[in-house]
């Protein structure tokens, strides 16, 4: 294969506009045509691209080439969830999340093949880390997510296997790429990150010139025992991952999530609760609370609903927002935690 052949779904739109005008020698708007077919249309196929000569499209198919992740699977939840399968062209296998809600649809993609993080509660985490994705590896997910669905999907978030701000530069040029006007078009407030708390990427996104939303793993609102769950907090201690967050709220404006997986006889006691109000103090978060799902070989459990209730009764005494996490997907393991690409 030629090397010079192009991942044309890691293009930006600058990248696709100097590719048309100065390898194909063809006006700027072909640029925008091709973006329209690929990121409007889902056509992914040039030889589809009726607008363009029989000759131009042979030329394009020579000189590019759309990869986009193969489908192993497709597994339907009893919800409505569905988990995709991918391999990607070197055979590293990654899995996405379709939620389907009445009102609108959200892609949760991966951004790397399994995570370097090995949050102990996490099925990712415990199959290790392979590599990053490509913007275009990130992006092909959520394109033939639309393709299958015959719809565009409303919201993107980055909360599928691996941690995005581990993988910054591809992350943020698939976010610039599924943004741009000319391209998918998707607005900031659709795209959500979600980080276990890596302190200078949080930063990076604070400084970042679109304006997405930030969603922040806590699950323990002091060192000791976030520290157990979460290695990544004796890097990042809550100190300096707060500190972070009000950088980021002061810069975006943008409230942020927090999510908190709440596991039994572990992080459910309602006294973290009040920890956890005196850490979050002057944020204004929104918590969810997600209640624990199991993963294989695990030994963690989810706390009876009593014990849900009295952790909630706590936050709404202290007047911290907050919600049950309504599950989905759990019978094909597509909830939170449970993306392992099982083969
Ligand atoms: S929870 Fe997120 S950051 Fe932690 S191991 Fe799993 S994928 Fe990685």
């Amino acid at each position: 294969m030629n090397d010079d052949i192009r991942d044309a779904l890691s293009m930006s739109y600058d990248e696709w506009l100097s590719w048309v005008t100065g390898v194909l020698k063809e006006p700027r708007f072909r640029a925008d045509q091709l973006c329209q077919w690929v990121y409007g249309k889902k056509i992914l196929d040039c030889h589809s691209m009726t607008n363009l000569s029989k000759e131009l499209r042979d030329r394009i198919a020579c000189e590019s080439l759309v990869k986009i992740p193969v489908q192993i699977r497709d597994l339907k939840s009893k919800d409505g969830t569905r988990k995709f399968l991918w391999q990607m062209e070197d055979g590293c296998r990654v899995e996405s999340v379709l939620l389907d809600h009445s009102s609108h649809t959200t892609a949760c993609v991966s951004c790397q093949v399994g995570c370097p993080l090995g949050c102990v509660f996490c099925a990712t985490g415990k199959a290790g880390y392979t590599r990053d994705l490509t913007a275009g590896e990130i992006i092909g997910q959520f394109l033939v997510m639309e393709q299958r669905l015959g719809k565009n999907i409303n919201n993107i978030v980055f909360m599928g296997m691996g941690e995005p701000l581990l993988n910054v530069e591809n992350v943020f040029k698939s976010i610039r790429i599924l943004n741009h006007p000319k391209m998918r078009n998707l607005g900031g407030r659709h795209i959500t990150l979600s980080t276990s708390g890596v302190v200078p990427g949080i930063r990076d996104l604070a400084d970042f010139e679109i304006p997405v939303r930030l969603s922040v793993s806590l699950h323990a609102p002091n060192d000791a025992l976030r520290g157990k769950l979460m290695p990544i907090n004796k890097k990042y201690p809550l100190s300096t991952l707060i500190e972070a967050m009000h950088y980021y709220k002061k810069r975006s404006g943008e409230r942020i999530t927090i999510e908190y997986v709440i596991m039994d006889g572990v992080n459910d006691d309602p006294s973290l609760a009040f920890e956890m109000a005196a850490l979050l103090d002057g944020l204004g978060v929104y918590v969810n609370i997600i209640s624990y799902n199991s993963v294989s070989g695990g030994t963690m459990k989810r706390p009876p609903e009593g014990k849900i209730k009295a952790f909630c009764a706590a936050l709404t005494e202290l007047s911290i927002e907050h919600e049950v996490r309504r599950e989905k997907g759990t019978d094909i393991m597509a909830a939170c935690g449970q993306l392992a690409a099982q083969q």
